[in-house]
């Protein structure tokens, strides 16, 4: 059974059609990347995923349940986590205290909890913490953990908005153009980083336009084009497909 499964999905905006009639599945367990031109509609599938977006028609399953009618938190209750193709860090936050925002999806802790400050609540924050340090180490940022979001290189912010996604412990992480605005030597520590992930059982799914990081990373390419699947299959063989390359070639955005 795949983890994530899109129906025939499609998704308007007024007139304009941003994906259209998508059917794809998600197996458990690898890398996978979704590429296409800018304005495929890439961006789109992951606000249709994780509830930002209603599809106007088709369905979305995950983990075998449909996440139709769920709202954005309860969709990542169900194990769904993300990044965004603009970094949201909490700019005057701590990097620590970033990554603890990344909890409150599966906070136990419940308002009352929380207003009278019970030991069980107490309790939870030093675990939330604890899991929040593990996590800047996974993504080598340790030493970072006092500093202001804001204060961060851009390669780190990326990394650091990763261990806050990873915070909510997803079953499935989505990253929306991860290597954006990095340099050479912070897309191998990211190519390595997604390696550790996948180790880690979690599931990755991301969107890229970095054709060298897609190929070295990716187990499987599913290539959008105008809100529709055009290929999908091996990076090989996506590589070689007519239709991805007429794609590519075809506009002057240079998104290749
Ligand atoms: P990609 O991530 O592949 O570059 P997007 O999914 O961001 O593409 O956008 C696909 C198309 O949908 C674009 O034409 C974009 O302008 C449009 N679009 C995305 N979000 C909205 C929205 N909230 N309202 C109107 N149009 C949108
Ligand atoms: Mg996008």
């Amino acid at each position: 059974m795949a983890l994530l499964a899109l129906d025939n999905v499609t998704k308007a905006f007024g007139g304009l059609v941003a994906v259209k009639e998508l059917t794809f599945e998600l197996d458990a367990g690898g890398i996978a990347a979704m590429i296409g031109p800018n304005g495929a509609g890439k961006s789109t599938v992951f606000n249709l995923i994780t509830g930002i977006y209603a599809p106007s028609s088709g369905s979305i399953d995950f983990d075998g349940r449909s996440l139709r009618g769920l709202r954005t938190n309860r969709i990542a209750a169900r194990g769904i986590a993300r990044t965004f193709q603009n970094i949201r860090l909490f700019a005057f936050m701590s990097a620590l205290d970033n990554v603890m925002t990344g909890r409150h999806a599966r906070m136990g802790a419940s308002m009352f909890d929380s207003l009278l400050h019970t030991p069980r609540q107490r309790a939870e924050e030093r675990r939330v913490r604890e899991r929040a340090r593990e996590l800047l180490k996974f993504v080598d940022l340790e030493r970072a953990g006092a500093s202001y979001a804001r204060n961060l290189p851009y390669g780190s912010q990326r990394r650091l908005e990763i261990a806050r996604a990873l915070a909510s412990d997803p079953k499935l992480l989505l990253l929306d153009e991860p290597a954006a605005g990095m340099n050479p030597r912070e897309k191998d520590e990211l190519i390595a980083l997604i390696g550790r992930i996948r180790d880690s059982g979690v599931t990755v799914f991301l969107i890229e336009h970095d054709m060298n990081l897609v190929m070295n990373v990716s187990e499987r390419v599913t290539v959008l084009d105008h809100g529709e699947k055009i290929a999908e299959g091996s990076p090989d063989a996506v590589r070689r497909d007519e239709r991805v390359i007429e794609a590519y070639l075809g506009r002057a955005d240079g998104a290749a």
